[in-house]
C-alpha cells in the first residue's frame, strides 16, 4: 500500500522485538497512543491525497444510507451505492486500488499485531444474524454476543449503553481512515487506537459499551473512572480485548467487551 515498501522496510520493525520482550519505550508509546512517534509509518504523499479523497467519497455513501445502515454495509454494496447516485459517483480505479492496498497491507507493518479476523475485503456482515439494539442505532450479532449484552445490561442497570456493534469492513475502512486523516497519514499513530479494516472484532461479536451520558468520552480513559466501569469488573464482566500493556500495538481499551 501506501506504507510505500521503502519506507516501511527502512525502518527497524520495532515492535517485533517489543513481542519478545516488551520494553519500557513501548509501554509509553502505548499510553501516549495519540503521540507521533519517531518510528510511526507515514502514508506516501500520493496516497495520503487519495486516502481523503476517497473518504470523502465514503462519507457521502454514509451520508445516503443512513448512520444505521452504514454500520453494517458490505464493500459491493458501497460500489453499488456510488454507482447509482449522482451524490456519491462511483469510486475511480486509483481510490478502488488505494482501498484494495490498504485492505491488503499486512498492518504488523506499521505496529499493529492483531489478528485479521476478516480475509476478504468484500466479506460480508449477514444483516439476517443481527439484531437491533433499540435507541442507540447498532446492532449486535444475535446469539452469544446478545445473550452477553443483554446479561451485562441486566446486571449494570439502565446507565450502561451499547457505544458500538457489529461493524462492516466499510465501516471499518471509514473509521480507520477518518482517524488516519486526523492524524496527518500516520497509520501507526491511527492504529494504536482504531483496529485496521478486517482486523476489528466488531464484524463477528465484540462490543463496545459505555454509560449514558458520557458521549465521546466513553472512548477514552475517562470511562475507566465511571460507576458503570467498576461495576462491570465487580461483577467479573471484563473480559477485556485490549487490556492495560497489551502487545498488539492497541491502547487500553477498557470499553471494548470481547465476546468472539
Ligand atoms: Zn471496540
Amino acid at each position: 500500500m501506501t506504507v510505500s515498501g521503502a519506507l516501511a522496510t527502512s525502518l527497524v520493525p520495532e515492535p517485533a522485538s517489543a513481542l519478545v520482550q516488551p520494553s519500557e519505550r513501548y509501554f509509553r508509546k502505548m499510553s501516549s497512543f495519540d503521540d507521533p512517534h519517531p518510528m510511526d509509518v507515514m502514508a506516501r504523499k500520493e496516497d495520503f491525497q487519495l486516502l481523503r479523497m476517497t473518504l470523502r467519497r465514503i462519507k457521502r455513501v454514509q451520508k445516503l444510507v443512513g448512520y444505521g445502515n452504514f454500520n453494517l454495509l458490505n464493500f459491493d454494496d458501497m460500489l453499488k451505492v456510488a454507482r447509482s447516485y449522482t451524490s456519491v459517483e462511483r469510486f475511480t480505479r486509483a481510490e478502488l486500488a488505494f482501498l484494495e492496498k490498504l485492505f491488503y497491507v499486512d498492518a504488523s507493518t506499521y505496529g499493529f499485531y492483531g489478528t485479521k479476523v476478516l480475509r476478504n475485503l468484500t466479506d460480508n456482515v449477514d444483516r439476517k444474524i443481527t439484531a437491533r439494539v433499540r435507541g442507540t442505532g447498532q446492532r449486535i450479532f444475535s446469539g452469544r454476543a446478545l445473550e452477553r449484552y443483554e446479561r451485562i445490561k441486566r446486571a449494570v442497570g439502565p446507565d450502561l449503553v451499547l457505544t458500538s456493534g457489529v461493524r462492516s469492513i466499510v465501516k471499518q475502512l471509514y473509521l480507520f481512515m477518518r482517524k488516519a486523516e486526523r492524524a496527518e497519514g500516520n497509520l501507526s499513530l491511527a492504529s494504536r487506537s482504531l483496529a485496521p479494516p478486517g482486523y476489528s472484532f466488531h464484524a463477528i461479536g465484540d462490543f463496545d459499551v459505555g454509560k449514558r451520558g458520557l458521549g465521546g468520552a466513553n472512548f477514552t480513559d475517562a470511562f475507566a473512572r465511571t460507576d458503570v466501569y467498576r461495576r462491570l469488573v465487580d461483577l467479573g464482566f471484563v473480559e477485556m480485548r485490549y487490556p492495560q500493556r497489551n502487545l498488539f500495538g492497541v491502547r487500553f481499551e477498557p470499553w471494548h467487551i470481547r465476546v468472539a
